[in-house]
């Protein structure tokens, strides 16, 4: 959930414009009531649709929407890293509970029919009882609505002296082999690999600030918070800052922009993918030398 009323949020805040809000009908008859500004599956009518009011019951959904698009420029608050992106929120997980693959489904078929280019997902579970369906799901919306998945790599770590590895000890949707999915580590302020992020040779791609990081929380607060739960949305704002300025590149471009393009940290080989953080002015070169005729015209 996201509190799309937050003084730093609610200009960045999607909204579906064939919705007329709060008159009770489903205006642009795609199967949900009232929703301007998203879904959520937590909160169900009777006749089992996931209602249109996504408020959250947790910080967690605010804290990542202002890493990403906290309105820049207005003299409060923070400023999110991208500067022309809009949020549109899906509550999917319980405020302290696993959500469920058939919610997760939904959720992603529901932001890839409605535009979205990323979606940030700040959360994990190490059950999966749909087996490979939102595997699937993640690739259907690659493939049919040119949606990229960003996924945290989880917290479950003690480093230095326990690293856990999510090629071994599989984490749901982290450890999906899908090439339609980019997953996070976090590094700390300091640039090295946090204490608390998961890792995996395999399955971890690249790694991105997310420890103490300051955002919006419900009730026009701020707060700050650590996790790859925050490194994750640190990663997509990058990737949207890269896709307002290449908006034509594919998903899997996208996933190749931000991969070939991190800072090398020699202490995160062996622990994800590319052993680097990810680098907005890098990503951007990149793009710029490897698809050029991707950009804004
Ligand atoms: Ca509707």
């Amino acid at each position: 959930g996201v509190d799309y009323t937050h003084e730093d949020l609610k200009s960045v805040m999607w909204v579906n414009a064939k919705e007329i809000a709060g008159n009770g009908i489903d205006d642009d008859n795609n199967g949900y009531i009232d929703d301007v500004h998203g879904i959520n599956t937590r909160v169900r009518d009777a006749n089992g649709a996931a209602t249109g009011d996504p408020v959250p019951e947790h910080e967690h959904g605010t804290h990542v929407s202002g890493t990403i698009a906290a309105e820049q420029n207005n003299g409060i608050g923070i400023a999110g890293i991208a500067g022309n992106v809009k949020i549109m929120a899906i509550r999917t997980v319980p405020a302290d509970a696993d959500e469920t693959d058939k919610d997760v489904v939904e959720s992603y078929l529901y932001a890839g029919k409605h535009g979205a280019k990323l979606i940030n997902c700040s959360f994990g579970k190490s059950k999966n009882e749909g087996g490979m369906i939102v595997s699937e799901a993640i690739k259907h919306i690659g493939e049919t609505y040119g949606t990229l998945v960003v996924a945290a790599a989880g917290n479950d770590s003690w480093g230095p002296f326990s690293w856990f590895n999510i090629d071994v000890n599989l984490r749901y949707p982290a450890s999906y082999n899908n090439e339609h999915l980019l997953v996070i580590a976090a590094t700390t302020a300091a640039g090295g690999l946090a204490t608390f992020s998961n890792v995996g040779k395999v399955n971890v791609d690249v790694a991105a600030p997310g420890q103490d990081v300051y955002s919006t929380v419900p009730g026009n607060g701020y707060s700050s918070m650590s996790g790859t739960s925050m490194a994750t949305p640190t990663t997509v704002g990058v990737a949207a800052q890269v896709l307002s300025y290449y908006p034509k590149l594919s998903p899997l471009e996208l996933k190749q922009v931000l991969m070939k393009s991190v800072t090398p940290v020699s202490a995160f080989a062996g622990k994800m993918v590319t052993g680097g953080r990810v680098d907005l002015s890098s990503a951007l070169k990149y793009a710029e030398a490897n698809f050029a005729e991707r950009g804004a015209k």
